[in-house]
């Protein structure tokens, strides 16, 4: 071995030898301080001498270059952009505060439900003078922030972007100046703020606690500024390397890099001139790759298969913390915003939902909703959900989750020409089973999610998966594993996007939903820069998952499908997909909760008379579809996923109770003209009915729009009555002025005078605190205040358990935080049985039986009476009678839980619920952690512990939260939660349900249809004119023969038909008369029905459709004597549409012009 050492040779930059002495410390770093270093790059304590001290070359804010004039409008009013500009403005400038938020009539400071409105409004002319010097500047920029939100309009009122001030995460306070201003030197535009933060305004910061009613804002910028562009995209490569430091996982080359790279920045970067500049953003190439940014959006261009679909969103609660009418302006400034970025991020797009926000933006911002239109027509700005508003999927009823798809995707397709291909319900608080048969029925097969990861006890196992439905149908799901739908686009994020993801066995793919909600206006152009720069660093490092951008979440979708065989490869989740969080939101605010199931059924019973009316009598009426349209977009608003919840603040309620008022009003109204054409001349029977003096049996009628049979005892106002009427009388108020008889298919019982029937009703007591109301098929006792005996006599069988008593029972309701959302499951352990006090008999039968209860408690009072018919539940020959609780409570109690309960002598591992169109079963015991989290849950008409041979139901007409633990079953009736409504529930409610013992297994039993019925008023009608009553007949057109399980729950004109009178006779002979009815299969098992149609439809075809009318197979119809009809085959929960084309005439004018095809002969006139 030669020593060839050069001792005496200095190295030189292309000596790659390795050299033989080393006096020099080393190249080890200390990682942590290193990477802690890099926290003083970007503002804080260094901000006079770091990046932020470059970031702008120029800022004025003189009033020589800055003319600004304001206009307040009074209170709380929101005029519109024309309004505003009528009105006298005076100077104003930076540094002014205005307010306050919110106008208050309280008079307690702590408790003031009493806001009048929050957000009022303030318009700004701003009139800006450019230096002529600025125009050698890339960007000129003016920077607004009142530290609320606002939005930019031009002179003559388009809107252009929004503005969200303050110093969030969310801060976009710039608006770019065009270059034609630049030029010319001066630009003039109109600023309109809106005095409520993101999150409404809350009472000391904390999130979820009511409005701060008197928060005063301050302008704290309206500065004309010239960017240092080169300096803003400095400080974004830097914060995307930063982010790769402290976000990607593991010790990896990647990370270093990024690290010895940012650390290289801050050594570089001196004082910041525009060498320095270029040379850090240098340094970030060999992160981000040598021109990487010349490339633009092209940096996604390279399609390798990416695992990160990247989607702007922005989720804007339709009403939460501010009310509807914020709303609308949240919206404007959004889209707006993200219309904008578009023209500068050629990659960008936008998913947005909820058919109800594109209505508004249509009415209230029509220049805006073009550019919108625009943007959906050029593929960027994406349709999604398909619904109305991202509704609550927990309380809505089946028929009213079709609306809100049938309402979403005819506005969609209206507007755009297109439906969505997929269901977006990223908030909403569980999702029912029933979803993947509607939403397939809707059009659609994907859906997208996330609000299963705020579980907070199991950790939902999928990421993507077949989400099957209780009928077997199944939808492709995705619940990104980012776990949010308002991702800030950071390296985090990307990652998160395939680490948290929990079947990447199965599917390595994940959609990343980013962008600020709620008034934060969407994605930000730092995002976009962001997934640039990572898509980048990705193009030369493996280390960070593949994102692309440029395409939509259908085309995400298809993805999945396709990689996937199908589905084939991907594991199922079956039924419900039930969120353990947010389990008070079933009770929450009960007057919404009422006015949503009241309004439902309402709505139903208004389509099916109008639809009877229309057809049988299209002369004299016609479909009221504008009216019912009117009325069903109101309430599927209310069913918005913060506003049925009831974790609104109080003002929203304010509106919701306003519109459900509206509806009642003219739904009754509707309901009682179409009543009136069906059963001429004819009134509502009540207590204030005046008969006339002989009025017979048959001039007092029902009607039943629901599709069972049934038998009710109703009261009739006894003067005027005639023999005959009277005849039908079992039972006399205490007064004499009202009977009681019982109305049998539609008819009065006549032969009620001569036995009530076996079912003979009777109250008794010992006098002091022993009560029984009893008929012969069951009994009820109350001893000592409490339910101490259900018996069965026919069976001779005691239903509650040995030793335990049934009645109102009072909890602890203290969530750990989310007030109104939550009821935690500690609260189980504060039962505190209530006593039924001051009991007293109210009726004695034989009809009607009752006692009534006044129980005071705490500052509450709470009514209620007892009643038990001399009928059964349903006309079900072995049918059981209920026992129906009709309570008025003023209720002042704050974080107690008001709930009924019965502990029941049987036995079940489950319980049964009702959901829409159909039931789900869920545990009452507590095995798993997975049954232990259903211990709150939502049902809708009934809940049901059966065992073979018997079980007890309780049955409800406005309450959704139920629970069975073990052997008590219990409905949830009230809560008082104090935020973000500070008096929720507090005054007056009235409320019912029932308890219905029965024979036989639920799946034997009566239960939906007993339900149904007592959620279904009969209408019970006075005919004034003999001769209108004998026309009257009572069967009913449309009938399901052969198949008890199934339900035919809809009647309803189709929606393409024309109702409009004023059509020409060549637009008129294409209008066709379609009546569309829905029928589902209720008992979870297969079914063959017959659908009779009356002779009094002409049927001319019968198709079977999907959810939003169109046709999918033709069905035969037979004809037979009693009328045509058509067979229907049902699985296990299947929802069924059929649509009937009745004949048109040749001549055929519009609607109510038509001949009539009806065949008018006396007793099959008139026919419900
Ligand atoms: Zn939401």
């Amino acid at each position: 071995m030669s020593c060839n050492h050069h001792h005496h040779h200095q190295p030189n930059a292309s000596d790659q030898s390795y050299p033989e002495l080393n006096y020099g410390p080393g190249a080890k770093w200390i990682k942590s301080l290193t990477q802690g270093r890099l926290g003083t790059f970007h503002g804080g304590h260094f901000s006079d001498v770091n990046l932020s001290s470059v970031l702008f070359t120029h800022r004025v804010d003189n009033a020589k270059n800055v003319q600004l004039q304001v206009w307040s409008a009074p209170g709380l009013t929101k005029p519109t952009f024309e309004e505003a500009m009528k009105q006298k403005f005076k100077p104003a400038k930076k540094g002014d505060s205005f307010g306050p938020s919110c106008e208050l009539i309280c008079r307690s400071a702590r408790y003031c439900g009493l806001l009048l409105v929050t957000g009022t409004n303030h318009w700004w002319k701003v009139s800006l003078t450019i230096p002529g010097y600025w125009q050698q500047y890339e960007r000129v920029q003016f920077e607004f922030d009142p530290g609320c939100e606002a939005m930019v309009y031009t002179t003559d009122g388009v809107p252009l972007q929004g503005i969200t001030g303050g110093f969030g995460v969310d801060r976009r306070v710039e608006y770019i100046i065009p270059k034609e201003a630049l030029e010319q030197g001066t630009h003039e535009i109109v600023i309109e703020s809106t005095c409520n933060g993101m999150f409404g305004v809350p009472w000391n910061g904390d999130t979820i606690a009511p409005p701060d009613m008197n928060r005063y804002f301050s302008l704290a910028s309206a500065d004309l500024v010239v960017p240092n562009q080169e300096a803003w995209h400095l400080l974004w490569d830097f914060q995307t390397l930063r982010e790769i430091v402290d976000s990607v996982p593991g010790n990896t080359s990647l990370q270093n890099k990024a690290l010895v790279v940012a650390n290289e920045i801050i050594n570089t970067f001196e004082r910041g001139d525009a060498s320095d500049i270029r040379r850090c953003r240098k340094l970030a190439e060999q992160v981000f790759g040598e021109g990487w940014q010349e490339m633009g959006e092209d940096v996604y261009k390279d399609d390798k298969k990416a695992q990160i679909w990247g989607i702007g969103h922005c989720h804007i609660d339709t009403a939460w913390l501010w009310p509807y009418r914020v709303t609308q302006q949240k919206v404007a400034r959004s889209w707006s915003t993200q219309v904008d970025l578009m023209d500068r991020y050629p990659e960008h797009r936008f998913a947005c939902s909820q058919a109800q926000q594109y209505k508004w933006l249509e009415q209230l911002y029509p220049p805006l909703f073009d550019r919108v239109k625009e943007k959906v027509l050029e593929g960027k700005f994406h349709i999604v959900g398909g619904s109305w508003v991202e509704n609550d999927s927990n309380m809505p009823s089946g028929e009213a989750l079709v609306r809100q798809f049938l309402f979403g995707q005819r506005f969609f397709e209206s507007r755009f020409g297109k439906r969505c291909e997929t269901a977006w319900l990223p908030d909403s608080f569980g999702l029912t089973g029933a979803y993947p048969q509607l939403i397939r029925g809707a059009g659609m097969k994907y859906f997208f999610t996330q609000k299963l990861s705020w579980n907070n006890i199991n950790v939902f196992p999928h990421s993507t998966f077949n989400w099957v439905g209780i009928d077997g149908s199944q939808v492709l799901c995705h619940m990104t594993p980012v776990d949010t739908y308002t991702a800030q686009a950071t390296v985090g994020d990307v990652v998160k996007g395939l680490n948290n993801h929990k079947n990447i066995e199965s599917s390595d793919t994940s959609l990343l939903v980013f962008g600020n909600g709620d008034g934060g206006g969407g994605p930000l152009a730092k995002m976009l820069e962001n997934l640039r720069r990572i898509r980048a660093t990705n193009n030369n490092h493996r280390e960070l998952p593949p994102i692309n951008m440029g395409h939509s979440v259908d085309e995400f979708f298809d993805h999945l499908a396709e990689s996937t065989v199908s589905g084939k490869k991907l594991p199922n989740w079956h039924g419900e997909l039930y969120l353990e969080f947010h389990r008070g939101t079933y009770t929450s605010h009960g007057s919404i909760k009422k006015g949503n199931r009241h309004s439902e059924i309402l709505l139903r019973d208004v389509e099916y008379v109008a639809t009877m009316a229309s057809v049988l009598k299209p002369k004299e009426y016609s479909y009221p579809k504008k009216a019912i349209d009117d009325c069903w977009e109101k309430v599927l608003l209310n069913q918005f996923h913060d506003v049925l919840p009831g974790s609104a603040i109080g003002m929203v309620y304010e509106d919701a109770e306003k519109l459900y008022a509206e509806v009642a009003k003219d739904g009754k109204n509707l309901l009682e003209e179409a009543l009136k054409i069906l059963l001429p001349n004819s009134v509502p029977l009540t207590a204030d009915t005046k008969l006339k003096s002989g009025t017979s049996l048959s001039q007092i009628a029902s009607v039943n729009t629901t599709p069972f049979r049934r038998r009710d005892v109703v009261k009739v106002p006894l003067a005027g009555a005639s023999p005959s009427l009277k005849s039908a009388v079992g039972q006399v108020d205490a007064d004499g002025k009202m009977g009681y008889a019982i109305m049998d298919n539609g008819a009065l019982d006549a032969s009620v005078h001569h036995s009530v029937g076996s079912l003979h009703a009777s109250a008794y007591t010992n006098g002091s605190n022993h009560f029984v109301l009893r008929n012969s098929s069951v009994q009820l006792t109350i001893s000592d205040g409490r339910i101490s005996s259900l018996f069965d006599v026919q069976q001779g069988r005691e239903l509650i358990s040995e030793g335990a008593t049934g009645g109102l029972v009072i909890f602890q309701d203290r969530p750990n935080y989310w007030d109104a959302w939550d009821v935690e499951i500690h609260h189980l352990e504060t039962a505190k049985p209530l006593e039924f006090t001051n009991v007293s008999v109210v009726s004695h039968g034989p009809l009607r039986a009752a006692v009534k209860a006044e129980i005071k408690y705490g500052n509450s009072t709470i009514i209620v009476t007892i009643s038990l018919d001399a009928v059964g539940a349903t006309v079900k020959p072995s049918s059981r009678s209920l026992f129906v609780f009709d309570a008025e409570v003023d209720w002042h109690q704050r974080h107690e839980f008001l709930k009924f309960e019965l502990p029941l002598n049987i036995h079940n591992d489950n319980a049964i619920y009702e959901t829409q169109f159909g039931y789900v079963q869920r545990p009452t015991h507590k095995n798993t952690t997975w049954d232990m989290a259903k211990f709150e849950v939502c049902g809708h008409k009934y809940a049901d512990l059966s065992e073979y041979g018997y079980g007890v139901a309780i049955l409800s007409e406005s309450k959704y939260g139920f629970a069975c633990q073990g052997n008590v079953l219990r409905i949830s009736l009230l809560r008082a939660a104090t935020a973000p409504d500070a008096d929720q529930d507090q005054g007056k409610h009235t409320f019912s349900w029932a308890v219905m013992p029965h024979e036989g297994h639920f799946l034997q039993s009566d239960v939906p249809m007993a339900a149904y019925l007592f959620n279904s008023p009969v209408y019970v009608r006075y005919l004034p004119q003999e001769q209108d009553a004998l026309a009257a007949s009572t069967e009913a057109p449309l009938a399901v023969q052969g198949a008890p399980n199934v339900f035919l729950e809809t009647i309803k004109r189709g929606e393409s038909d024309s109702f409009d009178t004023e059509l020409s006779s060549e637009e008129s002979s294409k209008t066709t008369t379609t009546v569309v009815i829905r029928l589902y299969e209720a008992f979870g098992g297969h079914a063959k029905a017959t659908v009779n149609i009356g002779k009094q439809f002409s049927v001319k075809k019968a198709h079977v459709t999907n959810l939003l009318e169109d046709e999918e197979a033709e069905l035969n119809i037979t004809n037979t004597e009693s009328g045509p009809s058509v067979k229907l085959d049902f699985r296990g929960f299947e929802v069924k549409t059929l649509k009937l084309v009745l004949g048109t005439t040749k001549e055929g004018a519009g609607a109510r012009k038509r001949n009539s095809w009806v065949s008018i002969d006396g007793a099959r006139l008139v026919t419900i």
